[in-house]
């Protein structure tokens, strides 16, 4: 991965939208090491993430995905980000992302063990060649995640809903799925409710209705899906939020795992059964998302 640009923010800059926010943003080298060995985000996992997909320069949904950085840090007793210093750290590296597709990570993390504030910083690097993916789709196994439908209500500290930095059992996930022969997973909540990928929303096409999973059984609420669901509205398709079972994912007429940098990846089997894969929709679908968002 080629790194571009790497900030610090300080946590302690005002909160005045007023404010230009250049003196609390420190540019660091990005491949330089950077952090305090105390730090929870390393020890812990502890705090929270964000990946924003830039296309040419532009960033994609940075409102959203602030939004959810917030959402995020309200379910981790995290102090709520200042989202114009964010913003403006956003823009900044933005402004080093060379043509082409590029990834920009905002991390919160709690701070140093025993610190006085959390430590925050933006990076931005080149992102990987997607285009093989976008074209030909992804292989799903599909995974049960160990817990019931209910779980994030019954168990909120189980943070669910919350991109947090404790991704090693996402990763242990798709693993899991290439062991098996297949590229990617589709996660079921124990009580055989559909819910997402490891790192990815699941959007179904059932004619010309486009269904998702509804985020209460804890699952993240993507951006991608948010805006692919209004571009599919403006064009006059039907799209909802349902409680699927398993079964669903066989029976639909297309499907998708939908996120920020990797964009919509059809998927063309389903625990090694194929599915029916529309190479056309997909298409235009990373038409759509590859064209400048806000
Ligand atoms: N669900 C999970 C668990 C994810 O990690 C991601 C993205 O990384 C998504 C869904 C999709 O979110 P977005 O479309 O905002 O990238």
């Amino acid at each position: 991965m080629a790194w571009r640009h790497a900030l610090i923010i300080d946590p302690a800059a005002s909160d005045d939208p007023r404010t230009d926010y250049a003196s609390t943003l420190r540019p660091i080298d990005p491949a330089a090491p950077a952090l305090s060995i105390g730090e929870l985000s390393t020890q812990r996992g502890d705090g929270i993430f964000e990946s924003i997909g830039v296309v040419d320069g532009h960033p994609q949904e940075v409102e959203a995905h602030l939004e959810r950085l917030a959402h995020s840090a309200r379910l981790c007793d995290l102090p709520a980000p200042n989202l114009g210093q964010w913003a403006q750290a956003v823009a900044a590296a933005s402004a080093e992302c060379p043509p082409g597709e590029s990834v920009i990570k905002l991390i919160l993390s709690r701070g140093v063990e025993h610190g006085p504030a959390p430590t925050a910083w933006v990076t931005a690097a080149t992102a990987p060649d997607n285009t093989a993916v976008r074209r030909d789709g992804v292989r799903v196994v599909v995974l049960d995640r160990g817990f019931d439908s209910g779980a994030p209500a019954r168990a909120p500290w189980l943070l669910l809903g919350a991109k947090t930095l404790s991704y090693a059992t996402n990763m242990a996930a798709i693993r899991e799925a290439r062991r098996r022969g297949a590229d990617d997973a589709v996660f079921v909540a124990s009580d055989g409710v559909l819910l997402e990928g490891p790192t990815s929303s699941l959007v179904l096409r059932f004619g010309d209705r486009f269904v998702t999973p509804a985020p209460g059984a804890g699952i993240l609420h993507g951006t991608t899906q948010l805006s692919l669901f209004a571009h599919l509205e403006g064009r006059g398709f039907e799209t909802a939020y349902e409680t699927l079972p398993a079964s669903a994912l066989g029976e639909a007429d297309a499907a998708w795992l939908v996120s920020s940098v990797r964009l919509a990846a059809g998927i063309t089997a389903v625990d090694g059964s194929p599915l029916a894969y529309d190479a056309d929709v997909t298409a235009e679908l990373n038409a759509y998302l590859l064209s400048p968002r806000d």
